[in-house]
């Protein structure tokens, strides 16, 4: 399978998508930041779905890191990258190398949504988020754009601005896919020394006991939260965070009778910091 052409500045993406629109063909685009995995490939799958033409970007954002020594260490593997790519019958590959001018001055930022969980950790991350992906968006001019719910916070912020800008992109979301022993797949998780590696997959296997004990009647937030605790901690991890959370508004979900919610955690093993989310109750 031929590789996709790969477009390194605006103009070139701007040529493309106008030629792709001059034969009536529609276009799907799947934001990354490259180290691509078996997960960035299922949303590939996904946008082959969903629209005539496949556009993958890779581009690792300097305005969502908050920390420089973490935007330093994030993983870059270009080249394997377009081997992923063309193995996933992906059409065209937008990787510039960089995306802000030197006056860039404007923002966008959905702050009931980036107040809680990873953004309450992570000091203005969404709000790169939003940026890039609203820039990114405006680039491509995509049908549909789609997102992994392994970021569950991401995707719904993306979700809103996407709702309140009036943008004509459908934002579609994709399953977390995961390794064998439950670890969702990231690229942060090529940082992981075996020890560490073997620790992480207690995060699914906490979230599952909870789910185990969500379906079994139990709806005590912090009996939940803290069974995930317990397996994170237990295996040597250290919990950044664990919240279970109403699925729109992110907000906390205290109540006995509530039907479903998502609990999102965040932890560190040996030095990488992981997420994770799983539903409980239906839906
Ligand atoms: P990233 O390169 O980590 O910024 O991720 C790019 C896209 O891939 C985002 O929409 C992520 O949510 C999605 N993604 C990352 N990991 C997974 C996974 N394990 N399963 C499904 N989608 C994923």
């Amino acid at each position: 399978m031929p590789g996709p052409i790969v477009l390194r500045d605006r103009e070139s993406l701007r040529a493309w998508r106008g030629a792709q629109r001059a034969a009536g063909l529609s276009v799907a685009l799947v934001p990354t930041m490259g180290a691509l995995h078996e997960g960035h490939l299922s949303l590939i799958a996904k946008a082959l779905s969903e629209a005539d033409v496949v556009i993958a970007s890779i581009y690792v954002n300097p305005t969502q890191f908050d920390r420089p020594d973490d935007l330093a260490a994030y993983p870059r593997d270009p080249e394997g990258d377009l081997a992923l790519l063309a193995r996933a019958g992906c059409h065209a590959l937008f990787e510039p190398p960089t995306l802000y001018g030197p006056h860039h001055a404007t923002w966008v930022e959905v702050p009931t949504l980036s107040a809680t969980l990873c953004g309450a950790h992570r000091p203005g991350h969404f709000r790169g988020v939003a940026t890039i992906v609203t820039k990114l968006l405006a680039l491509a001019a995509p049908d549909v754009a789609i997102f992994g719910e392994k970021d569950f916070q991401q995707i719904q912020i993306i979700r809103r601005l996407a709702a309140d800008l009036d943008l004509p992109t459908r934002i579609i979301g994709a399953p977390t896919i995961r390794e064998a022993d439950g670890l969702a797949m990231s690229s942060r998780n090529r940082r992981l020394s075996p020890d560490a590696r073997a620790q992480a997959a207690s995060i699914h296997a906490g979230l599952g006991a909870a789910r185990r004990a969500f379906a079994d009647g139990e709806r005590r937030s912090a009996v939940l939260l803290g069974l995930v605790r317990e397996a994170i901690e237990g295996a040597g991890g250290t919990v950044e965070y664990a919240e279970l959370v109403e699925p729109e508004t992110l907000s906390p979900l205290e109540t006995e009778a509530l039907p479903t919610g998502v609990i999102a955690v965040a932890a560190w093993f040996g030095g990488v910091r992981l997420i994770d989310n799983l539903r409980v109750g239906e839906g």
